[in-house]
């Protein structure tokens, strides 16, 4: 069932079982999980079914660190959320992702790899990413032709990729709004969450439409499922009851937020040229597309005392010297509106195939890399002092970098020029910028657009602001669905385990749910 919210009676009382808030790949997941369960569910949803500037405006925010993309372009507000223009790029976290290292501050998942294995299984299916499978070799027994690089295995792997770009807002909509049992509410914008006197269980969130109505939610749970930044804002602004926020006890909501620092760093010389069919954009067996990127095993992390990353053998080039690393920085620096084609572009791009390299002819290549950045207390999500339309505070986004961020790309490069020569495969040249044992970065460092942190998982709430099932510490109702509660943020784009963790946290509250 589906009620534009700006049509309902002002001051109108909604009450279910359980309210989600927020439509995009968490909040779309959840309610499709909870479809034919019998239970009442409410999902609000801030936006329309199609992008409207004025919603799209509640997003504005500033910049106030480093360097940083508008936020308001990143993230879209509607049905769908941002998976209305991502890249559908997903491959898994690796189990060192959720190791507690001792030489990453802050690292250390409650949960492992193999307790969200199952979910992450499960999460195919609702992004269609075809099976659970991102062994290299698997491609490669299908057709030789997908062999990967003769690196020593013990020290560089090949970490595969899935590309399934799945409009959660296009696939689900029909379904969703045909269900007896989930209510979706567009234009219902949750502006503050209001606890019991007691400040241990949320009694209901309040929603503001444009036009000007105000409603209520009641429910005995609530996920909040609006993006890392926007769940982060949400606690911070419902400050009635608590002037921290809610879940703020200890001055963690909106820290530690993380994206994924993305550049060209290196070039990889193969003298003797060969194919490199497993490292592109390639679609065989399954109808989904694949390929795969260069990683360090979790030994040589260690051994290095590094962050895990990946590298994509990107551009072929004729002349280093020449090469401008600017030129393949894709930004969102236009208006969201904009960047929805921009990203219909990219999906042209990720489709182009085979036709990207010619190893007959050219045997150079840019590394791009992705790097898992270092949870940073000082890299962190705030409230501005402005107010957007609807009397929330605008947000204000404080991203940092820390040395060892820089270092572990330099680390990286480092044993893929060791192996390379090891190997007699060839030779890696790092550019320039990556030489100075510094923590300056140049213009050309963009990032995945992955909101994460800013709510982070740890059992101990004085470390973290929600549990391993997600739940906010200290209140008995309210829990977080996305990549907010990350505490480390893996070499992988995060989508695919937000859903996983997502269908986690649903198997948990239809449990507590009977
Ligand atoms: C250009 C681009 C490319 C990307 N490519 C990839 C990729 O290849 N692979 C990958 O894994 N990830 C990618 N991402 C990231 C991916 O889009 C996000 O990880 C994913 O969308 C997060 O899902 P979410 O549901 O947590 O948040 P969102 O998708 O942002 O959804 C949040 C939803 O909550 C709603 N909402 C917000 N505030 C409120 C409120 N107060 N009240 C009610 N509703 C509210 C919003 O309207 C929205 O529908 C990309 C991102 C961008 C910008």
């Amino acid at each position: 069932m589906h009620v534009d919210a700006q049509t309902l009676q002002d001051e109108t009382l909604i009450q279910g079982d359980i309210c989600i808030i927020g439509a995009g790949a968490a909040g779309i997941s959840m309610a499709l999980e909870w479809m034919n369960s019998g239970k009442r569910v409410i999902l609000l949803e801030g936006g329309g079914f199609e992008y409207h500037a004025d919603v799209q405006d509640l997003y504005q925010g500033e910049n106030i660190g480093r360097r940083y993309h508008k936020y308001d372009t990143t993230r879209l507000h509607y049905f769908g959320g941002t998976t209305n223009h991502w890249g559908g790029l997903c491959s898994p976290f690796d189990p060192v992702d959720f190791a507690k290292r001792s030489w990453v501050d802050h690292s250390g998942w409650p949960i492992t790899r193999e307790d969200l294995d199952p979910f992450y299984e499960k999460a195919h299916q609702w992004i269609e990413l075809g099976p659970y499978d991102y062994d290299s070799s698997s491609w490669e027994k299908e057709d030789p032709i997908y062999s990967a690089l003769p690196f020593d295995s013990s020290r560089v792997a090949t970490k595969m990729w899935r590309l399934g770009p799945t409009r959660f807002g296009l696939k689900y909509r029909d379904s969703i709004v045909a269900s007896k049992n989930v209510r979706l509410y567009t234009f219902a914008n949750v502006c503050n969450i209001k606890t019991n006197e007691a400040v241990n269980a949320v009694e209901e969130v309040e929603i503001r439409c444009l036009n000007g109505k105000h409603h209520r939610v009641k429910a005995r749970h609530f996920v909040l499922a609006c993006g890392a930044i926007q769940n982060a804002r949400l606690l911070l602004a419902s400050n009635r009851q608590n002037p921290n926020g809610l879940g703020n006890d200890h001055d963690l909501v909106g820290r530690y937020f993380m994206d994924h620092p993305e550049i060209a760093a290196a070039f990889l010389v193969l003298p003797k040229g060969r194919p490199l069919d497993l490292y592109t954009f390639f679609h065989n067996f399954s109808t989904i597309k694949a390929y795969g990127e260069l990683a360090l095993t979790a030994e040589v992390q260690e051994e290095k005392q590094i962050l895990n990353s990946t590298a994509s053998i990107r551009d072929a080039i004729t002349d280093i010297d020449s090469f401008n690393p600017g030129d393949g920085t894709i930004g969102l620096w236009n208006s969201g509106e904009e960047s929805i084609t921009w990203a219909d572009g990219m999906l042209g791009f990720a489709f182009s195939g085979q036709s990207y390299f010619d190893t007959s002819k050219i045997n150079i290549y840019n590394l791009f890399t992705r790097l898992e950045q270092a949870p940073n207390p000082n890299s962190r999500v705030l409230l501005s002092e402005e107010n957007d339309a609807l009397g929330v505070p605008k947000i204000s986004i404080d991203w940092q970098l820390a040395e060892i961020d820089k270092r572990s790309i330099r680390g990286f490069y480092e044993v893929l020029g060791e192996e390379a020569g090891r190997s007699e495969l060839g030779r890696v040249r790092m550019m320039d910028w990556l030489s100075e044992d510094d923590n300056a970065w140049p213009d050309h460092l963009g990032t995945g657009w992955h909101h994460m942190g800013t709510v982070r998982m740890h059992d101990d709430p004085k470390q973290g602001v929600v549990d391993a099932n997600c739940k906010v510490h200290g209140l008995s109702n309210l829990y977080v669905a996305g990549s907010a509660a990350f505490p480390t943020a893996g070499a992988a784009n995060p989508t695919l385990t937000v859903v996983a963790l997502t269908l986690r946290l649903s198997d948990h509250l239809k449990g507590k749910a009977g």
